[in-house]
């Protein structure tokens, strides 16, 4: 069985059939398929995403990570630090970013990948094509984090794909990639927020 999403001009399909619980307290979402388009690279550099997500949650911050990638080595990496560094926009891809551009330059973005454990938010969205950069994967789809995260989704949920279609900007859209793994993570940094926080 399946059932269809509407996001602006997009649409989600979801498929039932595959649908998984992600925790007792947690709604089960039904994870999407991988893009077919995504390498057996793309899979590694994801799941390495993963892995700096899981330590950014460990340390009581935001639960994401980034990594850039020139032909096929990882240059930088950057888990998501709000906390840590008191700055909301220390994001995974900002605070990548910014790191990059001030390691190698602006040139450093030529040619590269930025991997992602979660489809970029709006900031995120511009900081990347202010880099240049114009290939980009990640492992979860944001909606699909909001409602494991107990989240309620904007009325209008806007994709990554759309805000580059409407910004007319030529970028590579990769995604999403092993979310099934990425939203057990969203999950566990879930219930450490709530943990932390209690139930807001
Ligand atoms: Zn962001």
């Amino acid at each position: 069985m399946k059932f269809r999403m509407p996001l602006g001009r997009h649409v989600l399909v979801f498929t039932a059939s595959a649908a998984v619980c992600l925790g007792a307290d947690q709604p089960a979402v039904t994870p999407l398929p991988d893009d077919p388009a995504c390498t057996a690279d793309d899979r590694r550099f994801i799941a390495r995403t993963f892995e700096l997500a899981r330590e950014s949650t460990a340390k009581g911050d935001g639960g994401h990570g980034a990594i850039l990638v020139k032909d096929g080595k990882i240059l930088l990496e950057f888990q998501s630090a709000t906390v840590s560094m008191q700055d909301l926009t220390k994001h995974g891809e900002t605070g990548l970013i910014s790191l990059a551009s001030r390691t190698f330059g602006p040139s450093g973005f030529e040619g590269a990948t930025l991997y992602t454990s979660e489809e970029p938010c709006i900031m995120c969205c511009g900081s990347i094509r202010a880099a240049g950069i114009h290939r980009m994967v990640y492992g979860v789809t944001a909606v699909q984090a909001h409602l494991v995260g107990g989240h309620p989704l904007p009325v209008h949920p806007i994709q990554c794909r759309e805000v580059y279609e409407r910004l007319d900007y030529p970028i590579e859209v990769r995604g999403p990639l092993m979310e099934k793994e990425g939203l057990q993570l969203t999950a566990e940094h879930a219930a450490r927020q709530k943990a932390a926080h209690g139930a807001q």
